[in-house]
């Protein structure tokens, strides 16, 4: 099942935010500076503030009266007086002349004033301020010039990796106890920390610790988390920085903020170092459409080179997150650097139930509340969906003034949850998820009434990606070669969703699209690529996959409209016989679907042998 369209972006932020710090931040230190320097000069008294300012008409008129004593004429156009008597200042007063009043001094002496020149005073700051403009310009030059060169991580703070730095004291240590379910992951990152508890004693026993763990998972199922809690118990810092962080518009700060990110982390060793969203610098290198991905690969290969440069015993872990394993560069996955992989799955009912126990704790609940029938009634909700539930269940208790958070604030905020107009997470309707379990009840159920095919290693209905839900078949041994009975087998059982829509529900949703992709995809292989249809062994359609191109235009069509119209033919025939089997199958056995689709939504993940169980079946190799 596939194709409910849903956000990559991660909606949980993380609601600690670190203490700014001056020292990260000296561009800020400088603005201010500066934007002081100018209120100042603003206010700073300067030639004008004397006395009153009067028309110079009036000016004249006092000349006339004989009350003016004395002048100073400031650059040519202004005149500071002062009068034997009246106005408020004490008789000091400030007029503009208009125009060049060549008659000017020979009034003055006519009435006796005593009169004097003078060019007004610059203060240093004035000059400062006069030269700013160009002062910026010339340090912007001079940053972008250092950035280019590639050598500017000292410039302000654009190359400064901003990291985020949760110390082990001060705010409440998170810990493995706060992340419910999750076992696997757990398990791998305790050796993590027994390293970084005690970094000699590995290295002396010569045991290789992973430099690099990349966590994969959705958004919201607790990957920032998890890393925080491994640095929570090992007792280590904990640097953490996003991957967007590091693609910013200027080439070579990004490169320059992983350097700085990493000397952090050696000068605070031993440490965690966690880069959330690694696909966003971390996208295959080359791949992009026009170029205009310098800066993120330039950041890309400084990641790569300090990983190298990194060793094991500086007692520095790295720890990465990611939803897009798919689109990373093969380079970060190779030995020495991200070479441990940790799954972070959805959780499934009884996880949701642990988690809800976890964050309840936090909050005032009423006796009643069954927490049990809570997590059923979320299929598909992450950790983070699961947080925010018990959030907004405490936000309408607290509306309605009650003591504890009951039933139905639960129900309240899960109905919310079910109908946000922007629906960035997969909560799932009960519905929904029941019609997800007769789709994947269908793949499942025909793994067990065909000849050709692997074993069913788990079904479930717990998103994953942009599927609803998975039937999985694992092979018993390694094949690398398959045959044209396993082909015909898979497809049948890729048609299993459709068709057990099909006979539910008496249609079919988007749900199925993939599964058709599958099968049509595989028939087209078997009959243009591996010579197995009537058309005999030929190969039809020589193909080549450039990265730039779709693969419509990839492929170059080596024959006739004629020879199309029988490629297409028999690949028509091949689905036709598969779905046709599906719908034999299935149909038979409908009583079985509807009992193993019941299952699913009970339990929501079956393996092999509780499916086995349900339906009443032999134990696998009995
Ligand atoms: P991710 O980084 O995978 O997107 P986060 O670690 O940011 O997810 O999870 C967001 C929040 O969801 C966490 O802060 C926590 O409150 C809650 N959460 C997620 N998974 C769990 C879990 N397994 N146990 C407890 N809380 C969880
Ligand atoms: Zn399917
Ligand atoms: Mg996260």
């Amino acid at each position: 099942m596939s194709d409910n369209n849903q956000s990559n972006k991660n909606s949980n932020q993380d609601p600690k935010q670190p203490n700014f710090n001056f020292k990260n931040n000296r561009f800020a230190l400088f603005l201010i500076i500066g934007l002081l320097g100018l209120s100042i000069a603003l206010f700073m008294p300067t030639a004008e503030n004397f006395g009153q300012e009067i028309p110079y008409s009036q000016f004249l008129s006092y000349l006339d009266e004989g009350i003016v004593t004395q002048v100073k004429i400031v650059d040519y156009s202004l005149i500071q007086g002062q009068l034997s008597r009246g106005t408020a200042d004490g008789g000091a007063f400030t007029t503009r002349i208009p125009y060049t009043d060549s008659g000017l001094v020979q009034l003055l002496m006519d009435n006796d004033v005593r009169f004097s020149g003078e060019t007004s005073p610059t203060s240093p700051l004035m000059i400062i301020l006069n030269f700013l403009p160009i002062t910026l310009g010339l340090v912007f030059i001079w940053i972008l010039f250092r950035q280019v060169q590639g050598g500017g991580n000292k410039a302000f703070s654009f190359g400064k990796s901003k990291a985020k730095r949760y110390a082990d004291q001060g705010e409440k240590k998170i810990t493995f106890a706060d992340v419910a379910g999750q076992h696997e992951a757990k398990y791998e990152l305790e050796e993590v920390v027994e390293f970084l508890k005690n970094p000699g004693r590995f290295t002396k026993m010569g045991a290789k610790i992973p430099k690099g763990v990349l966590l994969v998972g959705m958004p919201g199922t607790g990957k920032t988390l998890l890393a925080k809690a491994t640095a929570g118990e090992a007792g280590v810092p904990f640097f953490h920085m996003s991957g967007s962080d590091f693609v910013e518009m200027f080439v070579g700060v990004g490169a320059s903020r992983v350097r700085d990110l990493f000397e952090q982390g050696r000068k605070n060793s031993p440490c965690i170092i966690f880069i959330d969203e690694l696909d966003a610098v971390g996208r295959t290198r080359g791949a992009g459409y026009g170029g205009g991905h310098d800066e993120r690969e330039q950041t890309l290969n400084q990641m790569l080179v300090e990983m190298d440069g990194f060793d094991t015993k500086d007692g520095v872990i790295i720890i990465a997150a990611t939803n897009r394993p798919d689109v990373l560069d093969p380079a970060l996955l190779r030995p020495g650097r991200f070479d441990r992989q940790v799954v972070v799955d959805m959780p499934d009912m009884k996880e949701r139930e642990a988690i809800l126990r976890i964050h309840a704790a936090k909050i005032p609940m009423g006796t009643e509340v069954d927490l049990t029938r809570i997590a059923r009634a979320t299929p598909g909700a992450s950790g983070a969906d699961i947080a925010n539930l018990v959030n907004e269940a405490a936000l309408y208790a607290a509306r309605k003034n009650k003591e504890n958070v009951e039933t139905e604030d639960f129900e309240e905020a899960r109905d919310k949850m079910l109908m946000g107009v922007a629906r960035l997470s997969k909560v799932i309707s009960e519905k929904d998820k029941l019609a997800t379990a007769y789709h994947e009840a269908g793949h499942a159920l025909l793994h067990y009434y065909l000849k050709d095919v692997d074993p069913l290693h788990k079904v479930s209905v717990v998103p994953r990606g942009r599927a609803l839900g998975v039937a999985i078949s694992l092979p018993d041994e390694d094949k690398y070669s398959r045959n044209k009975g396993w082909l015909h087998d898979r497809i049948v059982i890729a048609y299993g969703g459709y068709v057990a829509e099909q006979l539910v529900y008496g249609e079919t949703t988007t749900g199925t699209q993939n599964d058709l992709k599958q099968a049509t995809e595989m028939a087209r292989r078997m009959v243009c690529e591996w010579g197995m249809s009537d058309l005999g062994p030929v190969s039809f359609g020589a193909e080549d996959e450039p990265i730039f191109l779709g693969k419509e235009i990839a492929t170059h069509k080596d024959y006739s409209e004629e020879t199309a119209k029988k490629i297409d033919n028999e690949i028509r025939k091949i689905l036709d016989d598969c779905l046709e089997r599906a719908y034999s199958v299935l149909r038979e056995q409908r009583e079985k679907l509807e009992v193993l689709a019941q299952a699913l939504v009970n339990k929501e993940t079956l393996s092999d042998d509780e499916v086995r169980l349900v339906l009443g079946l032999a134990k696998a190799g009995a």
